[in-house]
Parts: structure tokens; sequence; C-alpha cells
């Protein structure tokens, strides 16, 4: 597969060549990079998208779900625009701010209120700073194989914020919450995913969840969901599905309309501390968190493109896609399982779904490769890790299209995967 890879992929080798020579593997972020190397792409339309060396595919990464409106999406294009000729660093607050914060405030429940950052990493790192702060505690309970950022990935990073952790199994109700109530008045917050995204797609059970909501209630420590991810699973956002409240919530990705993005908040009475109106108000700056291209173009997709009726109806559409590629792989008998929910979702060999990271990363990873390259042969773009992602643009022609290309992998691979 890599050889084939290699010949249909001069120019992507050419750049990658001469990137060597500024950064260390080419790119700068190290999730994009697999072997041989990874393709340079030119352009992208709708959901489709178009390499340097000419050919098309369909986008099935969807920028780690951050691409939930496909490519130059045209009323976030115009916001955008706007945007430009009314200039972009205006030094104070502005009405599209105002109303950006008002939409999410309204669309997501756990959020009462709301601060904006420029990356889904720092309002991790914003919402776990808000609540050591809140609590007077140190120690935060991440999850093993959990991913929350560039310096929050709990998978054997040598670079993570130094903050105090203690670390639960995903999805293990019983063991997390006596971990909770064992560290008892020492932890500040529980950081959760409520599906792991970059774990997998595992959905987080309900029992687990809640298990958590209630242990953390007993202790005082906060709950903090990280929908990055998961808040396009509704139109509320995972937690607004489930029905379970965290203190704190983080978003990022798709909500700032596909350029850079982050927010955390959640109880009123908790973010009331950043009030700069009152003695003693906890600081929170950042030059670009009220940036008017994000905030314009956020404004614009929430408003008028991701509507409460596309978001049910996108995350219909994964579920469907979802099964159909199961059962391609029933049909023929063969030990994979997809997991996910609505418009996310990624493959595993062996025949169960996995339940937690350190679980999903001990399968089959080169047999997730090998369909990488194989659905790139196809005409699909998927991450490497053997997930795909659901843009609005997608019709049933692109959802054909992967499915053809995932059951050639499933056949003229039978004898490497059984
Ligand atoms: N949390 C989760 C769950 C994520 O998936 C990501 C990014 N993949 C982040 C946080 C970090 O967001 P960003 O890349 O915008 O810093």
């Amino acid at each position: 597969a890599a050889e084939r890879f290699t010949a249909a992929n001069p120019k992507s080798a050419a750049i990658q060549e001469q990137a060597l020579a500024a950064m260390p593997g080419g790119n700068t972020r190290t999730v994009l990079h697999y072997h041989p190397y990874p393709l340079r792409f030119a352009r992208g339309e709708g959901c489709r998208l178009w390499d340097v060396d000419g050919h098309e595919y369909v986008d099935f990464l969807g920028e780690y779900t951050a691409g939930l409106y496909g490519h130059s999406e045209p009323v976030i294009r115009d916001a955008i625009k706007q945007a430009a000729d009314d200039g972009w660093v205006l030094g104070g607050p502005t009405l599209l701010e105002a109303r950006m914060a008002e939409t999410v405030v309204n669309r997501f429940p756990a959020l009462e209120r709301v601060r904006f950052t420029n990356s889904g990493t720092e309002a991790n790192l914003m919402a776990l700073a808000t609540a050591r702060a809140h609590t007077g505690r140190d120690r935060v309970m991440v999850f093993k194989g959990a991913y929350h950022g560039g310096v929050l990935y709990f998978s054997g990073s040598p670079l993570n914020a130094p903050f105090d952790y203690v670390m639960g199994d995903y999805n293990d109700a019983e063991g997390s919450a006596a971990l909770i109530r064992e560290q008892g008045d020492r932890l500040a917050a529980v950081l959760v995913e409520p599906m792991s995204g970059s774990g997998g797609c595992l959905p987080g059970s309900g029992a687990f969840l809640q298990a958590l909501r209630d242990a953390t209630r007993e202790t005082g420590a906060l709950l903090i969901f990280d929908e990055v991810m998961t808040s396009r699973l509704s139109p509320t956002g995972l937690h607004g599905l489930l029905g379970i409240t965290p203190d704190l919530l983080s978003l990022g990705k798709y909500v700032g309309g596909g350029l850079s993005f982050g927010a955390f908040g959640g109880r009123a009475d908790i973010l009331a501390k950043f009030d700069p109106r009152q003695p003693g108000a906890w600081p929170h700056a950042g030059t670009f968190n009220n940036n008017v291209f994000t905030m314009s173009a956020g404004l614009a997709g929430l408003t008028h493109v991701y509507t409460p009726e596309r978001a049910v109806s996108l995350n219909a559409d994964g579920d469907a896609l979802r099964a159909r590629l199961q059962t391609a792989i029933d049909d023929r008998g063969l030990p994979l399982a997809m997991t996910g929910r609505g418009s996310m979702m990624a493959l595993h060999a062996g025949r169960t779904a996995p339940t937690s990271p350190p679980e999903a990363a001990q399968r089959n990873r080169r047999l997730v490769d090998l369909m990488h390259l194989d659905l790139i042969h196809g005409g699909i773009y998927t991450a490497r890790r053997g997930m795909m992602v659901l843009s609005l643009p997608m019709d049933a022609a692109a959802f054909d299209t992967l499915a053809a290309a995932f059951e050639e992998f499933l056949d003229s691979r039978r004898g490497v995967i059984e």
C-alpha cells in the first residue's frame, strides 16, 4: 500500500522533502503525520479536497470535527468577507462577540456564562485553572489515554501542563466514583469527554457519566465536560442529549465556523469571578479571544447553517452510515467493529467494540493504518487512526463512495483482517 501511495503522490513527496528542512517531520501537527508521508492539499470545496498531485477525495477527516461546515461554505465565507471589509484588529469588544456569546449560551444548557479562547487546548487549561481557583484545591482527575489538547494528553506524553493529576479508567463507573471519593477534598476537578473522540469514538456510558456527576457533587470537585469534539452531536451538545449537566464545559472546533476557536464556561456563580468590575476578580486575557473573523464565522454558522434541524439530520445520517459499515463487516463475518455516535465514528480491529482509549490503542493499529491508505487509494480521506467524520455538504453520493471504498478494503484485505 505504501509503494502504491508513493508512486501516486510525487508532488506531495517533493514538498515533504523541502518541508523537512524547516519543520521536524515536515509539518506542525503530529496528528497529520503518517507513513510514508502525508498528502499535501491544494484546495477544498464542499465535502471534497484536491491534493497537489491532482487527486480528488471525499473529506471524511473533516478537520477532526472542526470541518463540520465543509470547505468554503457560502454563508460563512460571506461572514468572513464582511469581517475583512470592516477591519479585524479593532482592539475593543464588538457587537459580534456579544451576539456569539449569547448564541452559545442559548444553545448549550451547561453554559450559563462563557469566555472565548483561541483553541480547545486553551479552553481546557482555563477550565482546569478555574476549577482549581474556585475550589482552592490542586489536583485534577483525568482518564487514561484521554486527549484534551497538545499539553493535556494522557498517553505517555512528556509535555503536559504541570497540574497534579490522578487518572481513572474511562467507562469504569464504580472505580471512578470510588477514586473521586477517596481523593475527597484534595480533588478540584474531573475533566472528561462524554464520548472519547480521539481515543476512538468511544461513547461514555450513561452510568459512567452519571457516576462522575454524583460523586463530584458529593465531594465538591467540579465536573468539566470537554465537548470540543462532541458538541456537534446534538442541537444542545452531547451533555444536552444525555441530560447530564457539568459545572464547566469547554468548546472548540466547528463552533468557531472552522477558524481558530475555543471557549469555556458554565455555572454563572463560578464564572462571576471573571467579572472585572469586582475587586479581586480573576484575570483572563488573550489578544485574539474575540477576533472578529472567528466571531463572525462562528455566529453565522450557528445561526444560519448548523440549525437544530440540521444537527439532528446530520447525526441521523452518521448513525445510518455507521450501521451500514458495520453491516458490511458482519455480512463478511470479519472481526472488526465500528464505534461512535452520530456524525463521528471509528473502526477497530476485534469483534467487540473497545470501551476505553487504552483498550482501543492495543487493538491492531497496522490494520487501521492499512485501511487509511486503502481508502486514500479509493478517493476517501480519513484520519489515520481510523476515525471518520461527517460534514454538512455530504450527500448520498459521498456516503456511497465511502461505503464502496470500505467494502473494497474488506474484500481485498480479507486475509490480513482475519
Ligand atoms: N479537546 C478535545 C476533545 C480535542 O479533540 C481537541 C483537539 N483535537 C482539543 C481538546 C484541543 O483543541 P485544539 O486543537 O483547538 O487546541
